[in-house]
């Protein structure tokens, strides 16, 4: 069990919360026109597009991908429950589980360090007993704590790259979705300002777009898309371009290479794995671009006009 040694006030909290949007508006195109660089794909589409399998030119214009900065209706079931604090309301959530899910276990060691406030097992006994009463659970609150009171948390998917601090929608309704709540949980966990966690964040659940439903320069967008998945290669493309884009930015809003590293040290094999494709430990764009190219089922690998 952690000492409390401060309160941080909801203040305090939505001014963290607030600063998802923020980088959002302030960043997104910085950080696609890296992408856009270091993939040579697109998320926009002009004309006609077509996937790997079916050549059939379609007569679709795509206009991007939106990226959606969800905010969870906590207010209501805080009020309901009587938890005044949402940081605490965050805390219990994310942290109260007695079988932890995800990089828990790793997160909680750095929380130890950082004396993060107490969890509460009696407000998670509150949330859990709010969740298995209520009948209506298609608000995305809802939807977000059954993936976490009933760990359905990273199960595969044809439809979803499911991190915790974001997702990928890559079938139906393709779209990004940033939890600002959570990231700003976590940016007191790590020691990190949300609006550092929030870019990197957004330049993860953009690299998947690039990655899975990019255009390439023959209006392709390979054969990612609504399909199952390797999440070592899925997360680590995502990670490798992420690293990329915070050392390129890293100027532009510094400390965002460093809060990707600390990020890292508490997530999972999947997360990490990627760092073993660097051989010397140096970036090589080029080549994991045609590994890329050949992952989406764009070329084979034994195509001479591109090997
Ligand atoms: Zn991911």
């Amino acid at each position: 069990m952690n000492n409390i040694t401060r309160v941080i006030s909801n203040l305090e909290f939505v001014k963290e919360v607030d600063a998802v949007e923020a980088i959002k508006t302030n960043y997104r195109r910085a950080i696609q026109e890296r992408l856009h660089d270091l993939t040579a794909l697109k998320l926009s589409c002009g004309g006609k597009s077509k996937t790997a399998t079916n050549s059939y030119p379609k007569s679709k214009v795509s206009h991007g991908i939106p990226e959606n900065i969800i905010v969870f209706d906590t207010a209501t079931l805080m009020s309901k429950l009587d938890i005044d604090n949402e940081f605490d309301f965050w805390n219990a959530l994310l942290r109260g589980i007695s079988n932890p899910i995800m990089d828990r276990l790793n997160i909680d060691r750095i929380c130890d360090e950082n004396d993060i406030p107490v969890l509460s097992e009696k407000i998670l006994s509150k949330i859990r007993s709010a969740y298995n009463e209520s009948k209506e659970r298609d608000d995305d609150l809802s939807v977000f704590l059954e993936k976490i009171l009933r760990e359905k948390w990273f199960g595969e998917s044809n439809k979803t790259v499911e991190d915790l601090l974001g997702a990928f929608y890559h079938c139906d309704n393709i779209r990004i979705e940033l939890y600002a709540q959570v990231i700003a949980y976590y940016s007191y966990v790590l020691g990190v300002s949300s609006g550092c966690l929030a870019f990197v964040v957004l330049t993860h659940e953009l690299a998947h777009a690039y990655t899975m439903a990019g255009y390439d320069i023959n209006s392709c967008r390979g054969e990612l898309l609504c399909s199952y998945y390797d999440k070592y290669i899925i997360e680590g493309l995502a990670q490798y371009y992420t690293e990329a884009v915070c050392k390129q930015l890293e100027i532009s809003l510094p400390g965002v290479s460093d809060t990707f590293l600390k990020l890292r040290d508490g997530q999972r094999a999947p997360y990490k794995d990627y760092q073993n494709w660097l051989g010397s430990g140096s970036f090589d764009h080029e080549r994991f671009r045609k590994d890329l190219m050949v992952f989406r089922g764009s070329v084979k690998s034994f195509d001479p006009a591109l090997w």
